[in-house]
């Protein structure tokens, strides 16, 4: 075991992922490259990842209350066409922010649009599932100061991304 290959806080981790919900079907599947220790992914999978070595393939249950939180069952907010700009299409799994009652930004998904009308709800679209994860981890290095300054991972060509 070495320590260079072995994941832990303030490490640039690549990996791919297979997400899959209770029933087995594939949700999605991929990569990603993230900083580890930043909550930049659910929190069950980046304890579940703590420790782990490049190669490694992991099975990883996820519960809802460290994936993607329980599924608050209050009906879809009703908000009108108008209130979007006209120039936006808007299409059922968009995310948007709204301002909540202290003026912080809260997610909210659009879950239908009606005539005039569109339907948005505060459940992240995966909020009260279990999440299954396959994962095999393909690099693991030590994230750079910038990194760490910002939180998040950097291209290959530095800091393309804002
Ligand atoms: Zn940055």
């Amino acid at each position: 075991m070495s320590e260079t290959s072995t994941i832990g806080a303030d490490r640039a981790v690549s990996l791919k992922y297979t997400l899959s919900g209770t029933d087995g079907s594939v949700i999605e599947s991929g990569q990603i490259d993230y900083l580890h220790g930043y909550q930049n992914i659910v929190p069950g999978l980046e304890s579940a990842l703590d420790g782990a070595e490049v190669g490694a393939n992991l099975q990883v249950e996820v519960p809802p209350e460290l994936g993607y939180g329980a599924r608050l069952e209050v009906p879809p907010q009703r908000v009108p066409r108008e209130s979007f700009p006209a120039e936006m299409e808007i299409a059922e799994g968009m995310q948007f922010h709204a301002r909540g009652p202290a003026g912080e930004a809260l997610p909210v998904w659009v879950v239908g649009v009606e005539e005039g009308v569109v339907l948005i709800d505060p459940n992240h679209p995966l909020a009260g599932e279990t999440l299954h994860f396959d994962v095999t981890i393909l690099s693991v290095r030590d994230a750079t100061s910038e990194e760490l300054q910002h939180g998040h991972i950097h291209g290959p060509d530095g800091h393309g991304h804002h």
